[in-house]
């Protein structure tokens, strides 16, 4: 095994000193399904509840969820069978009590979205209309709209907290950094708002909890389904703080995105499995099925066997992607099962009712992020996180389709449930004495090409030592602005390094690591986990 690395990241953001200051008891960040839910949960129950998201409410990833949510809802479907398909997919590296929770509170969690107003499609008996996705032996997603399930259900949240004007909203706020008391614990975090009046630019919110909701990590990856608001931002604010950040190294690629040209980079859009699952199939460019002969399930593999897949392909032709073929499903079937994909494919010059779409495998989903216990609670004390910047141990080495907007929904629910009855005093923030860095937002696409080509679908040792050292060169190079892309590219650039520096440890293949010169699972080597941590500025793994 290789020695655990030590690497030099800034302890915190350089940044003005607070211009203003405000406070609240519990401070939740960002407004996906995850902080939406924790903050109608706790209002009424903590005093002054104040959600802080980067861009508008709805610019997180839980509006672009097309599947639908996962949850033991149908005739003869139990929590047991969903706890059962969620460790298969996990390859041994799930909580199984954490998978229990998001099993056994996942149905009354899903009622309560509907009882909020959220319009799930229906049978024509009336009956919620429930679907299957890979790796699922029972229909058991709940979907909206089709393939439009995030878009409602992140409607329904925005409309239920405009009826909530107690919790307070600030919009185009982006936070920097935690602020913590002398006991390590939270004090506040610094807000960069871009607004007008008293409160523009950098502030201190004191509070007495905060709650990181903040969503994934895609655009550490030159090509991901995220949004431009997922740059991994809770991972390293936590982690400069003093949180355990777990499992970075198992980030989930989608197989087919749709390709737009060798200069897209961000959000692509996602052609779902549900495609394939009605009958669509990859082929290369000499027309040749792809996936037959690869696995007994062909096209309908799971998810990391299909984008290994394609990756080689694509790297044995030269090409930048494959084609899916779903011309069979016809104009009528594209419009009623399918239509935001269809609507999409379209808007970029692609018509799948008679063309071939391209797509290639891109960044989809980090199961990894800030270690929680089963409750939302960090090893910060007043630090909760929930939704996909945590990692509350019930996605392991692969999630199983459709469970990480119930993991946001199950486990804010949680928090709210605890954290009222631990709430700390509010605490003067303690001096700051962590060491401030930035990098230029100008290194950017350089990160997300070193990551993609050597941290990506396909990892070895020499391509991660590559990517480690190509990282380590971009972290030298100081920022000269001091601005919120900086900010973000520097928190990219702490999470790429922790993330590849993990990728590297795990001599062996689990889940959706792959690492071609360890092509096996090792539960002899260890089958435990990979903890980040951070000490005076620098981070450090620890095995668990
Ligand atoms: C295309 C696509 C399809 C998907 N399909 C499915 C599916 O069918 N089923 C499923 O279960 N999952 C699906 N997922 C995954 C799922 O959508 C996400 O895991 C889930 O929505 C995450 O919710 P969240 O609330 O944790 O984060 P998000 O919804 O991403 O919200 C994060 C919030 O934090 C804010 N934020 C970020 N950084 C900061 C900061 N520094 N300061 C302030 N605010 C900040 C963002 O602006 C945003 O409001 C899909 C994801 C994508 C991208």
């Amino acid at each position: 095994m290789p020695t655990a690395p030590v690497r030099r990241v800034p302890g915190r953001l350089l940044a003005p000193a607070p211009g203003w200051t405000t406070t609240a008891d519990v401070v939740v960040v960002g407004s996906g399904i995850a902080g939406l839910t924790a903050a109608l949960r706790l209002r009424g129950q903590v005093g002054k509840v104040l959600v802080v998201t980067k861009d508008v409410l709805a610019a997180g990833s839980t509006q672009w969820a097309q599947g639908g949510i996962a949850a033991a809802l149908g005739p003869g479907d139990t929590p047991q069978e969903h706890l059962d398909d969620t460790l298969v997919a996990g390859a041994g590296a799930c909580d199984r009590a954490a998978v229990e929770v998001l099993v056994t509170e996942g149905p009354d969690a899903v009622r309560e979205l509907i009882a909020l107003g959220t319009n799930f499609d229906h049978d024509p008996d009336g009956e919620l209309s429930l679907t299957r996705e890979g790796g699922h032996h029972r229909d058991r997603i709940a979907h909206a709209g089709g393939d439009a399930t995030g878009a409602e259900i992140q409607r329904a949240l925005i409309a239920a907290i405009e009826q909530a004007p107690e919790i307070e909203v600030i919009q185009h706020a982006l936070a920097v950094d935690l602020l913590l008391a002398d006991d390590g614990g939270i004090a506040g975090l610094t807000l960069h708002v871009m607004g007008e009046g008293q409160r523009d630019g950098v502030g201190a919110v004191l509070c007495r909890a905060v709650v990181l909701a903040s969503g994934g990590l895609g655009q550490v990856f030159a090509q991901t389904t995220n949004p431009a608001v997922s740059t991994g931002d809770g991972m390293a604010v936590a982690l400069r703080a003093g949180a355990v950040l777990r499992d970075l190294e198992f980030v989930q690629f989608h197989p087919t995105v749709m390709y737009l040209g060798p200069d897209s980079r961000g959000q692509q859009p996602l052609i779902s499995e549900a495609v394939r699952g009605e009958n669509a199939f990859l082929v290369d460019w000499d027309g040749d099925r792809l996936m037959q002969g690869v696995h007994e399930l062909a096209d309908l593999a799971p998810r990391d066997v299909v984008a290994k897949a394609i990756t080689r392909r694509m790297g044995e032709s030269g090409r930048p992607h494959v084609w899916l073929d779903a011309r069979a499903f016809g104009p009528e079937k594209w419009e009623r099962r399918f239509p935001t994909i269809l609507a999409t494919c379209r808007r970029h010059g692609v018509d799948p009712v008679t063309d071939l779409i391209p797509v290639a495998p891109a960044c989809h989903y980090a199961s990894g992020g800030v270690r929680t216990d089963l409750w939302g609670r960090s090893n910060v004390p007043g630090l909760y996180a929930t939704g996909e910047v945590a990692c509350s141990g019930v996605h392991g080495a692969n999630r199983l389709a459709s469970n990480s907007l119930l993991e946001g929904l199950v486990f804010s629910r949680r928090i709210a449930t605890v954290l009222p009855g631990e709430l700390r005093p509010l605490l003067p923030p303690a001096r700051d004495t962590r060491t401030a860095g930035l990098v230029p937002s100008d290194v950017r696409r350089d990160l997300q090409e070193a990551m993609t080509g050597l941290a990506g679908v396909l990892r070895s040792a020499e391509g991660l030592a590559d990517a480690v050292g190509h990282l380590d060169k971009l972290a030298g190079v100081a920022a000269d602005a001091v601005d919120q892309e900086s900010w973000e590219t520097t928190n990219l650039l702490t999470i790429s390094l922790a993330l590849a520096d993990a990728a590297a440890l795990r001599e062996e293949t689990r889940g959706s690591h792959w690492r071609e010169d360890f092509p096996d699972r090792d539960d002899t080597h260890f089958s435990g986990h990979i903890d980040v941590v951070m000490h005076d500025g620098a981070t450090a793994m620890e095995l668990a």
